[in-house]
């Protein structure tokens, strides 16, 4: 009976250290965290995406991309394997806006637009759509 009680403990104890503070980011978004980091810091923003876990998950609406909850954003698999590079870096970013920088939705063309903006747009004038996001 004592030894059942001291699994037990032990068994709890390790479920509440590993889920205290524990962070998970899918390798595949690691660029991009340290893509959102560099430009904080170069465009004055003293903000940073490094408290976030960022995984690949279902969304509350399916056809959704990407969604942020509690500090947690969740990525649409489906959607992330057919998105091209700046595609993916605005997914993530639209995300950090409402997660990082605690953004609402715009109504022009936009990282905060409420569907992901043109990637040619963005790229086009990029240092422009950044400014206007970390201002
Ligand atoms: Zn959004």
């Amino acid at each position: 009976m004592k030894t059942l009680i001291l699994i037990i403990f032990v068994l709890f104890l390790v479920t509440f250290l590993s889920a205290c503070g524990h962070r998970t980011v899918d390798v595949s978004f690691q660029p991009y965290v340290a893509d959102f980091n560099a430009d904080a810091v170069r465009l004055g923003h003293s903000k940073k995406a490094d408290s976030l876990s960022i995984v690949f998950g279902k969304m509350d609406v399916a056809e959704t991309c990407g969604q942020c909850h509690d500090g947690m954003i969740t990525i649409n698999k489906d959607c992330w394997d057919v998105q091209t590079d700046t595609e993916r870096k605005i997914t993530l970013y639209h995300e950090f806006g409402h997660c990082v920088l605690g953004k609402s939705h715009v109504e022009t063309e936009d990282i905060m637009y409420p569907t992901r903006m043109n990637a040619v747009v963005f790229e086009g004038n990029a240092d422009h759509y950044l400014e206007r996001f970390f201002e």
